[in-house]
């Protein structure tokens, strides 16, 4: 029998189990792991997605905020020595830590009642990320690839695709969950881009201006930065300010930013 049959699904860590073997399969098919991979699971849960990982890459490193299923987790693998389960946050985990060559490979499915967080932690270590699979609700994978003037489109876009390239891959029925959770889910791949297509001066003016356009995202731009730029004029930036802060592209965001960053230097 099951060594977790009596580990019960908690609400307030996400625990959603996938149940499904055919989507499993699908998912890890997508991942496409290698032995060599650097490759780190965050929430394995009951080792649904990490029983397909480890066959595959035997030195998987997992991440589980929940204590009770550790020694479940490592009774289960327990003929893979290199599998090792971390009992941490992954919110505050420090995944540069675990970097070798810039080259690690982040996957999960993730707990939806903080995903927007964690794929801010996330996204802060680009720089030492090959990819991210993620299966999260649906919603969130549209507002990751979302293009602008869609309902969709706001800060988690810009800033996702100002740092990744973003694929939605294929949509996760409910009914593949138990317990069943009351959205609909989905996969999405997230590449960072060694390059970034359009570089900013300043990131965190970027974010912050990203920021503050989408709290006002039905005003204009000269309104709804006013709280960073009140004096924001028609003639100090390159785009029509009387526009509004949704209908910008990533690269018309960067452009504004680093049109302000400039005139501070000034
Ligand atoms: N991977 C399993 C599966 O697909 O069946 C479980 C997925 S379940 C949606 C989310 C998992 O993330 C749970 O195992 C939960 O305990 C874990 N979790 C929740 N919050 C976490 C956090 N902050 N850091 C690490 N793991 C977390």
């Amino acid at each position: 029998m099951d060594n977790f049959f009596q580990h019960k699904a908690r609400k307030r860590f996400g625990q959603n189990f996938l149940v499904d073997e055919t989507i499993i399969e699908r998912i890890v098919r997508a991942i496409a792991p290698k032995a060599s991979d650097r490759l780190v699971e965050i929430g394995p849960g009951h080792g649904a997605i990490t029983k397909l990982l480890l066959q595959r890459c035997p030195s998987l490193t997992a991440v589980e905020l929940d204590r009770d299923l550790i020694p479940l987790l490592q009774f289960k693998f327990r003929e893979y020595p290199q599998f090792r389960v971390i009992e941490q946050d992954a919110l505050k985990f420090d995944f540069g830590s675990f970097a070798v060559q810039d080259a690690l490979r982040i996957v999960g499915n993730l707990p939806y009642n903080i995903s927007t967080p964690l794929l801010f932690h996330l996204l802060s270590f680009k720089g030492k990320v090959q990819d991210m699979h993620f299966m999260l609700q649906k919603e969130v994978v549209n507002r990751l690839s979302a293009t602008p003037g869609t309902k969709a489109y706001g800060r988690l876009s810009v800033m996702a695709q100002y740092q990744c390239h973003v694929q939605g891959l294929f949509p996760v029925p409910a009914q593949s969950f138990r317990p069943a959770p009351k959205v609909e889910s989905a996969i999405v791949r997230l590449t960072p881009h060694s390059t970034p297509p359009f570089p900013a001066k300043d990131e965190k003016l970027l974010a912050q201006i990203v920021n503050t356009a989408f709290q006002q995202r039905r005003k204009t731009l000269r309104n709804a930065l006013k709280p960073l730029f009140p004096e924001l004029v028609a003639e100090s930036v390159p785009l029509d300010i009387s526009r509004r802060p949704e209908t910008l592209s990533v690269g018309e965001f960067v452009q504004l930013a680093n049109t302000c960053f400039e005139r501070n230097q000034e």
